[in-house]
């Protein structure tokens, strides 16, 4: 289980160590994300990798693999539980340390000092990939009219009036 490790962290030892960790973790226990859902239900598998960049930054690398967020459908507005998969790809800064001279390949983490809960860096990582506008995947909208036929035969081929304007050739 995550829980063990959701203390305070030495980076530098773990980045040192290249350690690795993974573990399940409750979405309840990330209150971040959780203020962009519509219940705490749902949980992440989370898989970290700590080392050292060949310029020698801290770095951590992994997947963050969640399932079950609950979010409101923007089309239907009901319920739509939705899985999210993220990639971490972080490198360590400290609140002096210049963004620009880094490669580019890593986002930024900016910490204030040599430890920090790693609860923190899964809530910020999943936060930053929600959807920002979530959809069930073949989510259908019951208009009182009933056309949504209609709204599927012009969404197929969004071109196709404008065709008919074009002159021909
Ligand atoms: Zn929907």
């Amino acid at each position: 289980m995550f829980d063990v490790h959701l203390s305070l962290v030495d980076l530098r030892r773990l980045c040192d160590a290249q350690q690795e960790m993974q573990g399940h973790i409750s979405l309840a226990k990330l209150p971040g994300s959780c203020s962009y859902m519509q219940s705490d239900a749902g949980a992440a598998w989370v898989w970290l990798k700590f080392q050292r960049s060949h310029d020698s930054h801290l770095v951590i690398t992994g997947q963050i693999n969640a399932d079950g967020l609950q979010m409101v459908c923007q089309r239907c507005l009901n319920l739509v539980t939705l899985p999210l998969k993220t990639t971490v790809n972080l490198i360590v800064l400290g609140p002096q340390q210049q963004i620009d001279q880094l490669s580019v390949e890593y986002d930024p983490w900016v910490i204030s000092g040599k430890r920090m809960k790693l609860i923190e860096l899964i809530d910020h990582e999943l936060m930053l990939n929600l959807p920002i506008i979530a959809v069930h995947p073949n989510c259908e909208i019951q208009t009182k009219y009933g056309d949504r036929k209609q709204q599927i035969d012009s969404n197929a081929n969004p071109f196709g009036r404008l065709a008919q304007l074009l002159p021909k050739n």
